[in-house]
């Protein structure tokens, strides 16, 4: 199915009020083939939109690779799950709960596509896609063949795959493979999930997780925003010590070596950011990571107060604050640094 101009507004979770040239929804293998077979020169690939931020009216075509079905297969130890990359996340998460396949309860009510899930290898409470990713079936859009890429090829890391790199824009995900061990683990070492004793139901951690994120994060359909605006910065140790002399208290995890990941969150808490409005585009008062569109943003409006954070969190931390959201300008996917 192809439109022209057509309106982004319900296809992006801050409410943007903008439009794509062009967009094409795939619904099947061979609607795909037909995309890719035309390809055109300038494209973006679009889930639910909840990690894509459009700057303005895009000027490309927008490709939605909405495809269903959810197949299990129950082997030994395990349960093998196909999904095909339009379905929602969430209720797949909902689904495996309600047919006793546990290990996505700390993933529960993150929004969007499962196409979108292997991207930026979503992660929350413990743990992450890569923990509980078998594949990814890929679309190659020059040998327009579907590759099945093991998740040890995916080169997984924080908010991070090859999808983001090497793959960029090379192909698309068309389902995702899970491998849910049945010898199920509770993984509770995030605060909150930690009083939940040593051998909680996976039904009391998906209840647990989905009330402590409704107490801390804005609903998208009611205050639009995209979740996590900025990637937690990993810093080297010299780094890390200078912010601990000054704030004992303040919250870090070990990274890679002796690099420390630190909390965004909690820097542009302490910068004093929290409720700082550009135009109609607000730092939440209560999660200082997200920012929403409070009144009628623009993108542009998003961008500002994103690069008045970035300032700010820099000047008093000397700490670099990356997007986790994606930014798309009317001819394609930039850095914050490149957007006018
Ligand atoms: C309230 C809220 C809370 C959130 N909490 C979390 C959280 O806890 N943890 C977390 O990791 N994220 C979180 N997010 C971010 C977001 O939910 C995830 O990044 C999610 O995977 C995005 O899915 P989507 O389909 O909406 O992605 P989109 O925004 O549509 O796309 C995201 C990226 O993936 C690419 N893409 C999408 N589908 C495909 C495909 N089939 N093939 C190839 N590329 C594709 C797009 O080009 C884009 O670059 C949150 C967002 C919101 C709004």
């Amino acid at each position: 199915m192809h439109h022209k101009n057509y309106p982004l507004k319900n296809l992006n979770s801050f409410a943007l009020d903008v439009s794509a040239k062009d967009i094409v929804f795939a619904k099947t293998v061979e609607q795909v083939k037909e995309f890719a077979q035309n390809l055109p020169e300038q494209f973006y690939i679009l889930g639910g939109g909840s990690n894509s931020l459009f700057v303005e009216n895009y000027q490309g075509t927008i490709f939605c690779p909405d495809l269903r079905g959810i197949n299990v297969n129950d082997e030994d130890n395990n349960f093998h799950i196909h999904v095909a990359s339009g379905e929602n996340w969430h209720e797949l998460v909902q689904y495996c709960l309600s047919n006793n396949m546990a290990g996505l309860e700390n993933l529960a009510l993150i929004p969007g596509n499962c196409g979108a899930a292997p991207i930026q290898n979503i992660g929350a409470y413990g743990v992450e896609f890569a923990n509980v990713c078998d594949y990814v079936d890929w679309f190659d859009f020059q040998s327009l063949k579907v590759v099945r890429l093991p998740a040890e090829h995916c080169q997984f890391s924080y908010r991070d795959s090859i999808f983001k790199n090497a793959l960029k824009n090379k192909g698309v995900v068309i389902a995702i493979g899970l491998k849910l061990n049945k010898f199920w683990q509770p993984t509770l070492k995030y605060q909150g999930l930690n009083e939940l004793g040593d051998t909680p139901s996976p039904q009391q951690v998906f209840d647990t997780v989905i009330a402590i994120r409704e107490s801390k994060l804005p609903d998208p359909k009611v205050i639009p925003n995209a979740g996590s605006f900025f990637k937690n910065p990993i810093v080297d140790h010299q780094t890390f010590a200078a912010i601990k002399a000054q704030y004992p208290d303040f919250p870090a995890y070990p990274a890679k070596g002796s690099d420390m990941k630190l909390a965004a969150g909690w820097l542009i808490q302490e910068s004093q950011l929290k409720g700082v409005s550009i135009g109609g585009a607000a730092v939440h008062k209560l999660q200082a990571l997200v920012l929403i569109n409070s009144n009628n943003a623009t993108g542009k409006n998003v961008i500002e107060l994103a690069r008045h954070v970035q300032n700010t969190v820099k000047k008093i931390f000397n700490v670099a604050l990356e997007p986790e959201v994606r930014l798309i300008s009317a001819q394609g996917e930039q850095r914050i640094e490149d957007i006018n």
